[in-house]
């Protein structure tokens, strides 16, 4: 893997619909127009033990493919990537300690007046001494949490700007056993050598911890850049519910992925709504400084 790359990196819990579709179309057309690799990354951590996360994945990467979007290989898929993790964590084992909270505990404790996922962990567990460790192990398994001492981090987003944040003391590995998402990302994102993250502006609230935690593992934090989402009439998130949303609903109603394709471009402000365009068309036109910064809402 040589050179610095961008990523899509969806999680194969449903047909991609067309503001995920979007979305890989800008990480495509931003990384593609700097040069990058593009790689592909299936975060099936949630859905390893579902047995549809494979076929799943292969549906996902075949809308990728119908819409002209190309990745360099080799694709990652994080399930194979338990070891990685596990190494990963094992250089934090200084930082790193149990924490045996359960939501609940988390909600009562902290009485924050912001919302419960932006509420920082209480660091209940920071502090209980080696006997009450063992007493609560014996009841149920610990997740890990990394100390992070409440460090402020910045990032610059592409399009939002500066946003600054409290690092909270974040899980890096569920009671379960599962890697957690912000930490697998990281870990990942480093091993490929992604240093450009495009990607929905709902995750816009957890790039400075993932930033903050890239540089703890020794790297770099990646640009990053957050895209508007995707908005139904009602302006909620686009949604399965929301009707032909999907290539597959589409395709069902005589819609092409190649005119799916025009209709993200015209999202974009990248052509009108009877031309054809391909991918590599598009990427003669993109400039990210022109590319709409409210939600795009989709109008059937
Ligand atoms: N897998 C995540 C999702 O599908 C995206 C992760 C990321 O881009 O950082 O929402």
């Amino acid at each position: 893997m040589i050179g610095p790359a961008g990523r899509y990196a969806p999680s194969p819990t449903s047909d991609l619909h067309l503001g995920n579709l979007r979305t890989a179309v800008v990480a495509w057309l931003m990384a593609r127009s700097s040069g990058r690799r593009f790689v592909l990354r299936i975060e099936d951590l949630d859905t390893a033990r579902v047995r549809a996360a494979g076929p799943m994945a292969l549906r996902q990467q075949a809308d990728l493919d119908s819409l002209g979007l190309d990745f360099d290989p080799p694709l990652l898929r994080q399930s194979d990537r338990l070891d990685a993790y596990a190494h990963a964590l094992l250089s934090l084992a200084d930082r790193t300690y149990e924490c045996f909270c359960t939501r609940r505990e988390i909600a009562e404790a902290a009485s924050a007046p912001h919302g419960a996922a932006l509420r920082p962990y209480p660091g209940t567990c920071l502090r209980l001494t080696s006997a009450e460790r063992e007493a609560r192990r014996a009841v149920r398994p610990p997740a890990m949490r990394v100390r992070a001492e409440a460090a402020v981090q910045t990032i610059v987003d592409r399009w939002s700007g500066q946003v600054t944040a409290v690092v909270d003391d974040l899980v890096l590995v569920r009671n379960d056993g599962t890697p957690a998402y912000n930490f697998a990302v990281v870990v990942d994102d480093l091993f490929q050598g992604v240093d450009q993250v495009v990607r929905g502006d709902d995750l816009l609230a957890s790039a400075p911890r993932q930033a903050w935690l890239a540089e703890q593992l020794g790297g770099r934090a990646p640009s990053y850049g957050h895209v508007p989402l995707v908005l139904n009439e009602s302006g909620q998130r686009l949604a399965k519910r929301d009707g032909a949303v999907t290539l597959a609903d589409l395709a069902a109603e005589g819609t092409s992925a190649q005119d799916a394709l025009t209709t993200i471009a015209v999202s974009l402000g990248l052509t009108h709504p009877n031309e054809r365009v391909t991918p590599a068309q598009l990427l003669h036109r993109f400039d990210p400084d022109a590319l709409p910064r409210d939600p795009w809402v989709y109008r059937p």
